[in-house]
């Protein structure tokens, strides 16, 4: 019976082995280069960061997410869970171990839909982690509901000419090329009126007019870009898929995206819970430790076992995702990992900073940016309450309505029903009365 919770001896040394070079070699790019990671590398930054990542590709880690036809090692879903835990403490890691959302996302996209000379100028680039990407697909006016969306592409001729407004389009200042979801046909229901263009982001017509902070951040300043596209023209080439599909493709890329998100959530709530027994056993007051007290003993072990069964859950998910290869058999637990990880993060953090006392909530410690983090998370690939909408609408399926006007397990005609069954024992009890 194959029913497994222990990691392989070869592959836990080299999860053994990313632990300590995150942690030595990974987290101080994080200091010194903090919000540098999506700017293509140059300079002392290039000097830094190129031997680290000769080292993860040394040790056979780079870009894990990926089968051995793009270059990666084909580990699967489990694998990468295992070490994108790992790689959740540092903002730099997935850039540098080649896995950084949201430009796998965008790889698979153009690796199953791209065009060959589309594949040569950016997908190669892309999976050597030498240029950034963009996903846009949010407008101001809408983000949950796409069926609110208007920007608009037009065949003209052997082109497609985009007009339309994009926010929250993540690294676009800094990123190569941008996917861009634009409708093609009005008339079409949601599901098929819209699709998906490569557009190179120097295009004529693109205009970043400014990024949006997000809060912490100054203004103008982060990296969500509102992006105006008037009159955009890009060759027939640039459409992904063929008309209509990116709703589809959104799907699928989406839902790597947001499993590989609750991965890395796995290890940044660890960071928090490490960082709050350390507090707790270092600090006294009141005559006792603050791992005394009983308060600080129901943190540290609620935490414990939020964290305990987020991370086994998740696990359990990329196991699914391994064994049907297919996102959309296991949408629901996707789904469900989307919901909880802004709640894990946001109540294990919360709690490291209040056990730190006035010190965790100053800019000395990343308390505050890892509760931002969850907030980003209840919204960012979507709102939570979308998911729990998809979530119910699964289990349901499930399920069937009672065909009588009492519930199936009401308890009186279970009962009569159990009576008869044994109603030859209950009699011979009477008799032996
Ligand atoms: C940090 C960050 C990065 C992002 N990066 C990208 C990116 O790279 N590319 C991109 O295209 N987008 C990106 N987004 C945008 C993100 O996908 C949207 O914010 C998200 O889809 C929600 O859209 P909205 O913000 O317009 O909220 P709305 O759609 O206006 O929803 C607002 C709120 O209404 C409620 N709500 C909405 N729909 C329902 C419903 N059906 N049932 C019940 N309640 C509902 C929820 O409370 C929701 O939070 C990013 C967002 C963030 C915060």
């Amino acid at each position: 019976m194959a029913w497994d919770f222990e990691t392989d001896p070869e592959f836990q040394a080299k999860l053994d082995w990313a632990d300590t070079f995150v942690r030595e070699e990974v987290e101080p790019l994080d200091l010194v280069w903090e919000h540098e990671q999506f700017a293509p590398l140059d300079g002392g930054r290039r000097k830094a960061v190129d031997p680290l990542k000769q080292q993860v590709r040394d040790q056979g880690l780079w870009a894990t997410h990926l089968g051995p036809e793009l270059g990666g090692q084909g580990y699967g879903q489990l694998k990468l869970a295992l070490l994108n835990e790992i790689l959740g403490r540092s903002s730099w890691a997935p850039v540098v171990f080649g896995c950084q959302a949201p430009d796998t996302g965008n790889a698979e996209i153009i690796a199953h839909y791209g065009t060959e000379e589309q594949k040569r100028r950016y997908l190669q680039p892309l999976l050597d982690g030498e240029l950034f990407s963009t996903y846009s697909m949010t407008e101001p006016q809408a983000g949950a509901d796409p069926s609110e969306f208007t920007t608009r592409a037009v065949r003209d001729g052997d082109h497609y000419v985009i007009n339309g407004w994009k926010y929250f389009s993540s690294n676009a200042s800094t990123a190569s090329f941008l996917i861009v979801m634009a409708v093609t046909d009005p008339d079409l229901d949601t599901y098929h009126r819209m699709s998906m263009f490569l557009v190179p982001t120097d295009t004529p017509g693109i205009e970043i007019v400014r990024n949006v902070g997000l809060a912490g951040e100054p203004m103008n300043g982060g990296s969500h870009a509102l992006i105006h596209y008037q009159d955009v023209r890009v060759p027939a080439e640039a459409l992904l898929g063929g008309e209509g599909q990116a709703f589809a493709i959104a799907q699928t890329r989406l839902g790597g995206g947001r499993i590989h998100h609750a991965m890395r959530t796995i290890g940044l709530a660890q960071k928090a819970l490490d960082m709050m027994c350390e507090r707790a056993l270092s600090r006294t007051t009141a005559g006792s430790r603050l791992s005394d007290k009983q308060f600080v003993q129901g943190y540290i072990a609620e935490s414990y076992a939020q964290l305990t069964q987020f991370r086994l859950f998740v696990l359990n998910t990329a196991w699914k995702i391994d064994k049907y290869n297919d996102y959309k058999k296991v949408r629901k637990d996707i789904a469900t990992a989307k919901i909880v990880m802004p709640t894990v993060l946001h109540d294990i953090a919360w709690r490291a900073m209040q056990v730190h006392g006035a010190l965790g909530v100053t800019n000395e410690m990343p308390f505050f940016r890892m509760i931002n983090g969850a907030a980003v998370m209840g919204l960012a690939d979507g709102p939570t309450e979308v998911h729990k909408v998809t979530v119910a609408k699964q289990v349901l399926r499930d399920h069937r309505p009672s065909d009588d006007l009492w519930p199936t397990e009401w308890i009186p005609r279970k009962q009569a029903a159990a009576r008869e069954k044994f109603a030859q024992f209950l009699e011979l009890e009477v008799g032996n009365l």
